[in-house]
Formats: C-alpha cells, sequence, structure tokens
C-alpha cells in the first residue's frame, strides 16, 4: 500500500506571531518555520503503517517555495521514502495560494501517484482553514475520514475513530481514502541524527506549480489582519460584595 502525505511549512508554533505593519498578514521573514504539527502526526502513523507492514511506500509532498524542501527532508528523516516539492512564489496563505488550489494540485500529483491512501493534517495552523483535506476528497470523489484519533487498515479498509462531540465514533471506509488527523492520534517521533543524514540522499522530485493546469487567480481576497485586543489588567478585590459591586456598577454584567 502506497501512502501520500501532503505536509504544509508554516511558522513555528513556538514563535510569537507578529503582523505585518500594513496588516496584509503575518510577518514571516527571519521566523523559524517548520513542519505543521498535524502533518508530523500524517507522517508518523504513515510510518507506523509501514513499520507494521501494511504500508510499502511513504510519499511526502508540499506546494511551497524553494525553501519548504527542508520540511520534506524533515518528513524523509522521521521516515518516508521519497519527496515531492511543487515550487510557487506565490504566497501560502489566504489570498495566495488557498486550500482549493492546493486540493486541485494535490488531486493532479495523486492521479499520478496513484496512492492508496492520503493522510493529512485536519488543520494548517497559519490559515487554521480546515478545508483542504475535505475538498480534495470531494474533487477525488474518495471517501474521507476527518479528525482520525485511532487509524486501523484491514482488508482494503480503513476503521478511523473520530473525536466528535458526543464521544467516538468509528467510520469504515473503503480505500482509496483521505484521513485526516487529530491531535490524539500519536505522538509524532523525533528523526535521529543517523536518519536525518540518510534523509539527504533520499530522492526529491521537483516540480512547478505552474506547469499544472490549475486557475492561480485567487477566490478569496484578505481584507486585514489584526491582533486580538490586548487583555486589560485583572484587579484582586478584597470581599464578596465588592466584587458584586465592580460586577453591577462597573462591568455592568449583573
Ligand atoms: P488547511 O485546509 O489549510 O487548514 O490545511 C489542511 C492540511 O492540508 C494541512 O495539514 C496539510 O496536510 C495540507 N496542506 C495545506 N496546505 C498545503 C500545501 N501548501 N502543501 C501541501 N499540503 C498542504
Amino acid at each position: 500500500m502506497k501512502i501520500l502525505v501532503p505536509v504544509k511549512r508554516v511558522v513555528d508554533y513556538n514563535v510569537k506571531i507578529r503582523i505585518k505593519s500594513d496588516q496584509s498578514g503575518v510577518e514571516d521573514s527571519n521566523v523559524k518555520m517548520s513542519l505543521n504539527p498535524f502533518d508530523e502526526i500524517a507522517i508518523e502513523e504513515a510510518v507506523r503503517l509501514k513499520e507494521a507492514g501494511k504500508a510499502s511506500e511513504i510519499i511526502v509532498v508540499t506546494i511551497g517555495p524553494e525553501k519548504a524542501q527542508d520540511i520534506l527532508r524533515t518528513a524523509m528523516a522521521m521516515g518516508a521514502d521519497r519527496g515531492v516539492l511543487v515550487s510557487t512564489d506565490l504566497k501560502i496563505d489566504l489570498g495566495g495560494i488557498e486550500p482549493l488550489m492546493v486540493a486541485k494540485c494535490l488531486k493532479a500529483l495523486i492521479e499520478n501517484e496513484k496512492p492508496d491512501m492520503v493522510i493529512m493534517g485536519k488543520q494548517a495552523i497559519d490559515d487554521d482553514s480546515n478545508q483542504t483535506g475535505q475538498m480534495l476528497s470531494a474533487l477525488l470523489g474518495w471517501p474521507q475520514a476527518t479528525f482520525a484519533s485511532n487509524i486501523e487498515i484491514d482488508n482494503g479498509q480503513a476503521n478511523v475513530t473520530r473525536e466528535v462531540d458526543g464521544g467516538l465514533e468509528t467510520l469504515k471506509v473503503a480505500l482509496p481514502a483521505v484521513v485526516t488527523t487529530d491531535l490524539r492520534l500519536n505522538e509524532p517521533r523525533y528523526a535521529s541524527l543517523p536518519n536525518i543524514m540518510k534523509a539527504k540522499k533520499k530522492p526529491l522530485d521537483n516540480k512547478q506549480l505552474s506547469d499544472f493546469n490549475i486557475k492561480l487567480t485567487p477566490r478569496l481576497k484578505l481584507v486585514s489582519v489584526e491582533e486580538p485586543p490586548k487583555r486589560e489588567g485583572g484587579e484582586i478585590v478584597s470581599n464578596v460584595d465588592e466584587l458584586l459591586d465592580k460586577l453591577k456598577n462597573e462591568a455592568k454584567v449583573i
């Protein structure tokens, strides 16, 4: 079984986000970039399936700038077999490369690679769109199982447990299918130094987004990006009466 894992290069989750002064987006120059955390979980799951003898090949794919090959190498150091970089100078964010364009490009790659399963993050932590997996499955006409907290492969089918409001839901989907990962699916491994060295020699295919027959006109317009309002300082009150008085007369919430 061949597994394809789409991965996105995002601002590292430990970085304190700064908004550009013209409010046109998030500052990403001289900022640490990393693999989207949900995509690390997707790679880990694919590697575990390979280690369990259920998968034979793992291909990681990213659409992004030339520099995005760093995350493909990280994914290969974690255990993916080869990478595909679809380069573009277009900004990978709302108003630039939108989830629908990413999904269309992935569809074209998938028709060529013919994987049996796509495992991808439920959400990219930069745009928080949570759309690409769902759009991809619709474009391919494949079943989808989103927000997976457990995946079992059995007889050409995937049993996927999902965390829903009321508890856990288990879906059985026929392969090929698109599965998106939730936080509790697994804990991704750290790549060891020998594996980082080995990953440098794994095959990495370079393609251009402009070579795909995809309309690159944005459908979304980014109006502005703003910081959340600053939290005002708290106050310690000395007794319940004072608290009630403030809630009634200052905050006017009761
Ligand atoms: P989103 O719909 O933007 O929240 O992203 C959901 C998932 O789609 C991510 O976790 C990735 O697996 C995949 N994805 C999004 N953008 C890209 C990209 N530029 N290249 C490859 N995969 C992507």
